[in-house]
């Protein structure tokens, strides 16, 4: 049987481990929350880049449009000096640029349906990634709201880890706490460890001799001679 020492050792240990363990899940919880954030700036930035796209794509139909109208505009000029010129190789000219301008507006006017259509599929896209971002936005907010109600949860659960700490340290004596609280620093939760089979529960190395009779002796604290951990006999 552990000695009552080592019961109360072993509950402050149980109880530590439990602060510690909401510890860290408490500190988890503010870099969740800046990983959703981060989601939610990701997929704002993406919708931004629909929104560019479209509106280059009207930029551009209207620097085609723009075009359109000064070809046109020389299309018409083109017409009006060929009602003028009297010699036959001019007006043959200006005939053969009249069919390159004609030409030319059909192109732009190609281009500039091409134009449309991409403007509605962008406007398509650009309506349906802000459904879904509404939606994405709304989840993740949501899933914030969470966390900041599980966070608020941890914390006053590690107020009672705490007090229970405290309530556990209370029943220890100076030299058993100083004693746990330097092996908790170095090496580390848990330094109370049972023998079994002759062997340290913490670094699992055979106890000596000496170690094994001390560890018998009621109201002892032994440790460990090659891990320095607080040992004893379950039964
Ligand atoms: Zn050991």
């Amino acid at each position: 049987m552990p000695t009552p020492a080592i019961e109360k050792l072993l509950v402050l240990q149980d109880r530590d481990q439990q602060r510690l363990a909401l510890e860290a899940q408490l500190k988890a919880v503010p870099r969740d929350i800046a990983g959703v954030e981060q989601k939610i700036a990701a997929e704002k930035a993406a919708i931004e880049t629909t929104r560019d796209e479209l509106k280059e794509l009207e930029v551009k139909k209207k620097a085609i449009e723009n075009e359109v109208g000064a070809t046109e505009d020389r299309l018409a000029k083109y017409k009006s000096q060929q009602l003028q010129v009297r010699k036959n190789d001019e007006y043959q000219a200006l005939g053969h640029e009249i069919e390159v301008t004609q030409a030319q507006i059909g192109a732009l006017e190609e281009e500039e349906l091409k134009v449309m259509y991409a403007i509605d599929e962008a406007k398509r896209k650009f309506t349906a990634a802000g459904e879904e971002l509404k939606q994405n936005i709304a989840s993740h907010e949501s899933r914030i709201h969470t966390l900041r109600e599980r966070e608020a949860n941890l914390q006053s659960e590690l107020q009672a880890a705490q007090e229970a700490v405290a309530g556990a340290r209370s029943l220890l004596d100076e030299p058993a706490l100083r004693l746990y609280d330097r092996l908790a620093a170095q090496p580390g939760l848990p330094v109370v460890v049972p023998i079994h089979e002759g062997k340290c529960g913490g670094c699992h190395l055979k106890i000596s001799f000496n170690i094994d009779s001390e560890t018998r002796k009621p109201d002892k604290l032994v440790t460990c001679d090659q891990c320095t951990r607080i040992v004893y006999w379950e039964a």
